[in-house]
């Protein structure tokens, strides 16, 4: 049997950022906090925890020394989590990932345009609680082209802009389906300028441009098996992509969840995971699969 790692799989630029903040503070801070889960890898949190790292909400502010330092994780946070830190007095270590900065900047300037916002993303997404925030939560969040039917007032100025983990296709969708009843309807963008054959959108490129690569990896193996945290966002999207390429993609959130019977018959095992999997957890499933399936 050969098992083989993607090679494009593992953290996206923006949560090995926050991760190295984190490692960099507890290098000279024996105790610290983060907001939330630092990433969705119950492995990584469990290592974290060892280094010194305590996953606490903002409600735990009351209950934390004054002065204590807190983590904001890659998907960054509302402005009432700043606030409330400097109330408790909160050092606030920010690591919010630059490319989720700039759409809360694109998103704070439409609101004070007197725009009607549309989010496409999930409401309780760490990531659009934070985009909502910006919005004092007045943005409108739909998960479909349904859904934007249903809620979004077509007589009003309206701009339209994407969770970074979402999938472009329901993006598209909803935002022709937008376009057919809002006149001059705005799109969000990452880009500065409109960028001619490109489709403006919120969507991050460390998602969407995975895509290629994992369709290929998944069409080159037998099986494959998608290691990422449950609560992983573009973990269930790049889920479903290898699924559309092969049949025989099944997920395992760590080596308990691995069921011997996927291997068996089997000449070519892939392993890939979510921008939130960090490679060693991908190496040690390799091993523990050739270790035990490999014969
Ligand atoms: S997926 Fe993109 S937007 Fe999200 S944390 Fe990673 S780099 Fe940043």
């Amino acid at each position: 049997m050969e098992v083989t790692v993607d090679k494009s799989a593992g953290f996206c630029w923006g949560v090995v950022r926050a991760v190295e903040f984190a490692e960099n503070e507890l290098s000279v801070t024996p105790k610290m906090y983060s907001l939330g889960e630092i990433i969705h890898n119950s492995t990584e949190v469990e290592r974290l925890k060892k280094a010194g790292l305590t996953t606490v909400t903002v409600e735990d502010f009351a209950k934390i020394e004054r002065g204590s330092k807190v983590l904001i994780r890659a998907h960054g946070e509302p402005p009432s989590t700043y606030k409330a830190a400097f109330e408790y007095g909160i050092e606030l270590i920010d690591a919010t990932c630059p490319v989720v900065t700039k759409v809360q900047e694109r998103i704070r300037k439409y609101t004070e345009k007197g725009f009607q916002v549309v989010i496409f993303g999930k409401k309780d997404h760490a990531e659009v609680i934070g985009l909502r925030g910006v919005t004092d939560d007045e943005a409108i969040v739909v998960l479909s082209v349904k859904e934007a039917l249903e809620t979004v007032n077509f007589t009003k100025p309206t701009v339209l802009f994407s969770q970074t983990t979402m999938d472009k296709e329901t993006f598209s969708a909803i935002k022709t389906a937008l376009e057919e009843r809002i006149a001059n309807l705005e799109v969000g963008s990452l880009e500065e300028e409109a960028i001619e054959f490109h489709a403006k959108n919120t969507i991050c490129g460390q998602v969407s441009g995975r895509d290629k690569k994992l369709r290929e990896f998944a069409k080159a193996n037998d099986i494959m098996i998608f290691t990422a945290g449950k609560k992983s966002s573009n973990g269930k999207v790049l889920f479903n992509i290898a699924k559309e390429e092969n049949e025989k993609t099944y997920f395992a959130e760590t080596i308990d969840d691995l069921n011997p019977e996927w291997f068996l018959n089997v000449t070519k095992v892939g392993i890939t995971g979510a921008t939130s999997t960090p490679q060693w957890v991908m190496t040690q499933m390799k091993e523990y699969i050739e270790r035990n399936f490999g014969l």
